[in-house]
């Protein structure tokens, strides 16, 4: 132990509130709002330097999938430091970076059976929007190079991404710098009218692009969605039937489909690909996030062979114009190997199923508090919508707070309150989970 590992929790965070300016935070608010030290990790905990644990009930930003300091993940990693730790991918290959991406082709059938690697999330939507605007450059229609997403939608904060972000604060903040998306229906199943079903709302949203497309195709590269679940605005869910109605679009109208898989992929929604609860593909996939089970950046683009060939000439400004220095490093590699073993050898989509179950049951009563709205599920995720003032803009900030106290890490996103476990908890730990969720949102909605 170096003696710096033996300061105290509140040691580090002050030094930290020094010099370190910490990502999506109004540095401020950390006044008041704690700012956690965390010393070591274990399973579905964190524990701080004083000892205490807090279930990581969000998988520390969607990320982690196995638990932290996960026995076969450590060891497939020691075992990658001591063969190759990074070498260049352009010119170069090792064998996790060819694994992984045979693989995750495998995984689609091969229908999308050409990988291409980068580090971050937001990296993986640009490399998405600039491939879509190219294919269609290559192949005579430069006109194509305007992109729809969705209201609601999160695609990740660099500008590119940010673009077909809808989030009035960052539009606010940053428009200035944006590409101009159009931006179209959300079929989030809680618009759905008074004795509608979701699948009625996913229709409604469809016909809205269906409109767009109709007079704009001609100008479109590509429409983006988050499948599934449009996370990081506050867990919209909505019925399988828009991806058809989407995939039957997008064919119709000579538009490219971007499925953002970066936080509902690796088994988050129950299927390992979103699309396949409504058993279409993209033309690109994105994932990230759960890829390498929460250890290391990754984040690659899958797509068609007739994409792929639209790139495939003999003039380099054909060819698809995009690095990063660590593109495809293997130990992020190597981890996500890892990952995808775990996920066969421990047969987890079904274990997964009746976890999920347990959860579901553990929340009970939670979904019938007189406070709580829109109570929802899918695959390893639940949120509800807590009614609270409208004046009130500290509720989030109060729960993370309180769930701290209570060995919780929670973050709520607005009034939504989400949790997002890792794939392991055990039936203590559901317990745990369900008990303190209820007796933080409670105390929350009192203070
Ligand atoms: C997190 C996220 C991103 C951005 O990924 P980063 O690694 O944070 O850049 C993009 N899309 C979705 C759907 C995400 O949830």
């Amino acid at each position: 132990m170096t003696e710096a590992s033996q300061t105290s929790s509140a040691a580090w965070t002050a030094r930290s509130l020094k010099s370190v300016w910490h990502p999506c935070t109004q540095m401020q608010h950390h006044e008041t709002t704690p700012l956690l030290a965390v010393s070591r990790g274990k399973g579905a905990w964190l524990f701080d330097h004083e000892g205490r644990r807090y279930l990581d009930a969000i998988s520390s930003w969607w990320v982690n999938l196995f638990g932290h300091a996960n026995p076969r993940i450590n060891l497939a990693l020691k075992d990658q430091l001591d063969r190759l730790e990074h070498a260049m991918l352009a010119g170069f290959t090792h064998e996790p970076v060819v694994q992984l991406s045979e693989q995750l082709s495998a995984r689609t059938g091969n229908t999308l059976g050409h990988c291409f690697y980068a580090s971050d999330g937001a990296s993986a939507v640009e490399i998405a929007l600039k491939m879509s605007f190219h294919y269609w450059r290559n192949t005579g229609k430069p006109d194509k190079r305007e992109f729809v997403c969705l209201r609601g939608s999160y695609h990740g904060e660099t500008l590119g991404a940010l673009s077909v972000t809808d989030v009035a604060l960052f539009r606010d903040a940053y428009g200035p710098l944006l590409g101009k998306p159009h931006i179209t229906d959300s079929p989030d199943a809680r618009q759905a009218g008074e004795g509608e079903t979701a699948a009625d709302q996913a229709r409604r949203a469809a016909a809205a692009l269906e409109d767009l497309l109709n007079e704009r195709a001609g100008s479109v590269a590509a429409v983006i969605v988050e499948p599934l679940v449009q996370c990081a605005t506050g867990m919209a869910m909505h019925d399988p039937l828009y991806l058809v109605l989407l995939r039957d679009l997008c064919n119709r109208y000579d538009v490219h489909l971007i499925a953002d898989e970066i936080a509902v992929g690796c088994g988050r929604t129950g299927t390992f690909f979103a699309s396949e609860q409504a058993a279409i593909w993209p033309d690109f996939m994105l994932l990230s996030k759960g890829i390498t089970g929460g250890y290391l950046p990754l984040s690659l683009v899958m797509t068609r062979q007739h994409i792929y060939d639209a790139f495939y000439s003999d003039e380099v400004s054909k060819a698809f114009l995009h690095s990063h220095s660590y593109t495809g490093n293997p130990l992020a590699c190597r981890a996500a190997l890892a990952t995808l073993q775990i996920f066969e050898e421990d047969d987890v989509l079904n274990a997964n199923h009746v976890l999920a179950g347990k959860i579901t049951r553990a929340f009970g009563t939670l979904a019938e508090h007189p406070k709580v709205r829109n109570f929802r599920q899918c695959g390893m995720i639940w949120a509800f919508d807590a009614q609270v003032n409208d004046a009130d803009t500290s509720f989030a900030r109060r729960f993370f707070t309180i769930g701290l106290e209570s060995g919780l890490l929670l973050r709520p996103i607005g009034n939504t309150v989400y949790v997002m476990p890792p794939y392991i908890l055990d039936d203590n730990e559901v317990m745990h989970l369900a008990n303190s969720v209820q007796t933080v949102f409670e105390k929350a909605l009192m203070s």
